[in-house]
């Protein structure tokens, strides 16, 4: 299935994790795919090898997605270079677990700036251009933990929380303009984020999860690939859980 041919995408955090593995679909299915990194340059390349290998095409940027200016560059630099941007996924995300009491402030900065401000001032960025263009289609990686909560992460569920009401506020602004804006809510997914947990603790949580069990990055990618598609067309605001049931 070629339904991505002539299309760039750009994914945040695509050098890694649930971001590489959308990356790798959207190629497999035609993209023309730029992947975004914060300073993991090894991981960035061997992505972009993969990719190629594979027979797609892409390249790796190199910018923070908590930088206004780098972000409205990024986008200026990826429109002047293709012509055109058909595809953002708002990806790149860092987790800062910690309870309240002890939550430092600095930590609160940091996960709020990348994980929700990042997504506003890329969505900003390329709003202009998927309008002069008359489409487009964004996909806001999100959480489950934006939907239920989870102790220990509030600065995290916070900024996944609001990542929702960002994704569904601009789907009704650029609705009229064909841009659809949707959002991904993975539930436990098997990457370096999550590798630091126990044994016991990934143990339990997929005890507590209706498909008994951890999911894994294409899983989520697959959902990405689709709201982002065609298949899609009258779909926008909407966000897909992708959980194995845990939160329903
Ligand atoms: P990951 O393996 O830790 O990869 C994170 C990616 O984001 C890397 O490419 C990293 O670049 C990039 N990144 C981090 N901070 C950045 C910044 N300030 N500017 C630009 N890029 C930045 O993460 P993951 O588990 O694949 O998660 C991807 C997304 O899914 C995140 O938004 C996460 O919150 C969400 N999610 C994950 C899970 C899960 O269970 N894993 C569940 C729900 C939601 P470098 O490699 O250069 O550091």
């Amino acid at each position: 299935m070629q339904d991505f041919a002539n299309k760039v995408a750009l994914v945040t955090g695509g050098s890694r994790g649930i971001g590489r593995a959308i990356a790798l679909e959207l190629s497999r299915r035609g993209a023309h795919v730029v992947i975004s990194y914060a300073g993991n340059e090894a991981a960035a390349t061997e992505t972009v090898k993969a990719i190629v290998d594979a027979g797609g095409k892409a390249k790796a940027i190199r910018f923070d997605v908590a930088d206004s200016e780098a972000c409205s560059q990024a986008i200026d630099d990826v429109v002047k270079e293709f012509g055109h941007l058909d595809v953002l996924v708002n990806n790149a995300g860092v987790a800062i677990d910690g309870l309240l009491m002890r939550f430092k402030d600095a930590d609160w900065d940091k996960t709020l700036d990348t994980n929700l401000k990042g997504a506003f001032m890329l969505m900003r960025a390329v709003a202009r251009p998927m309008m002069k263009q008359k489409g487009g289609a964004i996909v806001n990686v999100s959480s489950i933990v934006g939907e239920m909560g989870n102790g220990g992460q509030a600065a995290y569920s916070a900024s996944k929380a609001g990542l929702l009401g960002l994704t569904k506020s601009v789907a009704r602004e650029l609705a009229s303009r064909n841009i659809r804006v949707n959002a991904v809510t993975p539930g436990f997914i098997t990457t370096d984020m999550t590798a630091a947990l126990s044994p016991e603790l990934k143990e339990k949580m997929s005890a507590a999860i209706p498909l008994s069990r951890i999911g894994n990055a294409e899983e989520v990618a697959s959902a990405v690939a689709f709201l982002a598609s065609d298949a899609a067309s009258y779909i926008t605001g909407e966000v897909l859980k992708v959980n194995g049931g845990m939160y329903m």
